[in-house]
């Protein structure tokens, strides 16, 4: 496979010195949806070292018209997506470094990425995620990327802290996207060319080309056929709790306590257990009240049938509690189940 990136040390700004530099560097991807699979399996191909992919969901069938690393089976069998896009990226590039974080992306795992990692990419699908990335990304000065995409449309900016503004500045500033793939719907080429903008923007800066980034928040809309890129030189602001003179985080300061929340478009409540009480599925076997309840284990979580709820109970103690609309349900039930 020697020439296997032959094509791209052709490419001048690259060259053999950048893809040396690509070789020797660790990315995190943070999300597994459409901009995760995209941009994993491109950063893959590049030949970046490794990878550390973070996903808290499974495959379903309404993943497969975009999310292109994932297969039929995957959605049948239910299969994480971290393992999903891990078993199909080895099968593309063998020689990679693969770390899965099966896990919620909370401030947490994000910091732990932020780290370990030259590169943060945005693949979330919220904005409390990106709020956390910018917290974790300016904390250990590494950039991210951002990459939000919803219908036809999406955005791209390439954060590098010392810079540019932070996400906390220029918010105001950002085209909406209250409008997420569960209620506005999306077409995977929106999906497509947002992970390939910032891929593009990764591979400037792993290759030491930094000067190339984006210096705009680039815009682009491809069912209306529009772009827009909007300057941000002037908003950064110099009390701003990011990236200002008195950085407090405020994003990971939130604490590590049971966390119950209700995942948006899936009548579905998500609970995370205070990290130092983690229920393990060993636990949860041995409860004979429960072991009726199993109606399937797969290597990767347990799933009960309690009632008319459908409980997904995963090995580091998260559970998704299907059937719900509303938090204080959900957080009564895992009481009574969990104690
Ligand atoms: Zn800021």
């Amino acid at each position: 496979m020697n020439n296997r990136y032959s094509r791209q040390r052709l490419f001048k700004p690259i060259g053999d010195e950048g893809q040396r530099k690509l070789e020797k560097a660790a990315v995190a991807v943070i999300g597994c949806g459409a901009l995760g699979s995209a941009i994993a399996e491109t950063l893959a191909r590049a030949g970046v070292g490794h990878l550390h992919l973070v996903d808290r969901d499974v495959v379903e069938p309404s993943n497969l018209q975009r999310q292109q690393l994932f297969h039929e089976r995957h959605a049948e069998e239910a299969v994480p997506k971290v393992a999903a896009a891990a078993q199909r990226l080895r099968e593309i590039r063998s020689d990679m470094q693969l770390s899965l974080y099966m896990d919620h992306a909370d401030g947490i795992v994000i910091e732990q990425l932020a780290s370990k990692c030259d590169l943060l990419m945005d693949a979330a699908d919220n904005f409390e995620t990106r709020f956390l990335i910018n917290d974790a990304a300016y904390k250990y000065n590494r950039p991210w990327i951002y990459g939000a995409c919803a219908g036809g449309a999406g955005a791209v900016f390439p954060f590098v802290p010392g810079t540019s503004a932070c996400l906390s500045c220029l918010l105001p500033a950002l085209p909406s996207f209250n409008d997420t793939c569960d209620t506005a719907g999306i077409i995977g080429p929106a999906a497509q060319t947002t992970a390939a903008l910032q891929c593009a923007e990764a591979l400037k800066w792993l290759t030491g080309n930094g000067q190339a980034l984006m210096k705009k928040v680039h815009h682009f809309d491809l069912w209306s056929n529009t772009r827009l890129d909007i300057g941000i030189g002037r908003i950064k602001r110099t009390d701003c709790p990011t990236c200002g003179e008195r950085p407090s985080y405020p994003a990971l300061s939130t604490t590590s306590q049971m966390k119950c929340t209700l995942l948006c478009g899936r009548d579905t409540v998500q609970i995370i257990p205070d990290r130092q009480r983690i229920v393990a599925l060993d636990a949860v076997e041995q409860a004979e009240r429960l072991a009726d309840a199993i109606v399937r284990r797969t290597p990767y979580f347990l799933e009960l049938q309690i009632g008319e709820h459908r409980i997904i109970l995963f090995e580091n103690g998260r559970v998704l509690i299907h059937g719900l609309k509303d938090v204080h349900q959900g957080r009564k039930l895992y009481r009574q189940l969990f104690g």
